[in-house]
């Protein structure tokens, strides 16, 4: 059994998890974000030239040191879906406060994996949780969270599954493999990656 979902979905879907599958998977938490998708444009940096596709917000200095804010950050989705017109669609996590009412398209609510000491010491063990249930685990919160992360961990399952079962599966998997190993090398081998998720660390933590 292969379970792609988020590792608290995984372990909640499990009947009867080991305590490896409970010490695992229960260290690896996800945090839901308030996010909406608008046109308010208040959200992107007011110079040009500082508009990115990612725009993150500092944090409101206000805010108790005790109980880190959520991060958020306003997505420019014309720049990220190359999308051509006079209106600016925007995507912004955590400031629906902030965010004019009548500008707004769209409420959602998404998780992101939670990054904390315990839970990277956690994703070391990928290879040790997998199978010895039968029950095999992917999703991108074995890495960095990214959707080349959920490939990955995709393909390190199914190593473990040929590793555990002696078999070999006939797969097309090296084509999504060399892609994979591609847009890697194009983010600099994943160091852009996990820098950023040491950044985000003192943001993500929950109090
Ligand atoms: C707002 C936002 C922006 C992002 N931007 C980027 C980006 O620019 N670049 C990037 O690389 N990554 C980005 N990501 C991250 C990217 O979306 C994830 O890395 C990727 O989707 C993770 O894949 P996954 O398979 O681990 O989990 P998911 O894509 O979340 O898939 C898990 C699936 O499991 C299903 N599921 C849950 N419970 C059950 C159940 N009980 N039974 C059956 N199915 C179930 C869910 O419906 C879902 O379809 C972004 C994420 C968010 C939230």
């Amino acid at each position: 059994m292969f379970i792609a979902c988020h590792s608290d979905q995984a372990l909640a879907l499990l009947a009867d998890p080991s305590q490896l599958e409970v010490d695992t998977l229960g260290a690896i938490a996800y945090q839901d974000s308030d996010v909406l998708l608008h046109t308010d444009t208040r959200m992107l940096p007011r110079r040009q030239l500082a508009r990115a596709a990612w725009n993150y917000h500092l944090a409101d200095e206000s805010h108790d040191p005790a109980r880190p804010a959520a991060a958020t950050l306003t997505y420019d989705m014309n720049v990220l879906q190359g999308l051509q017109g006079p209106e600016r669609f925007c995507v912004s996590l955590n400031r629906s406060a902030d965010i004019d009412p009548a500008k707004v398209l769209r409420r959602l609510r998404y998780a992101h994996p939670l990054y904390t000491p315990a839970g990277l010491a956690a994703q070391q063990l990928h290879g040790e949780v997998n199978g010895r249930q039968r029950t095999y685990f992917c999703g991108a919160y074995w890495r960095y969270g990214f959707h080349e992360d959920a490939i990955a961990s995709a393909l390190a399952a199914l190593d473990h599954f040929e590793t555990r079962t002696s078999t070999k599966v006939p797969r097309r998997w090296h084509q999504v493999a060399e892609q994979t190993a591609a847009v890697n090398q194009a983010l600099g081998d994943q160091m852009d990656h996990a820098s950023l998720a040491l950044q985000l660390t003192p943001h993500l933590q929950q109090p």
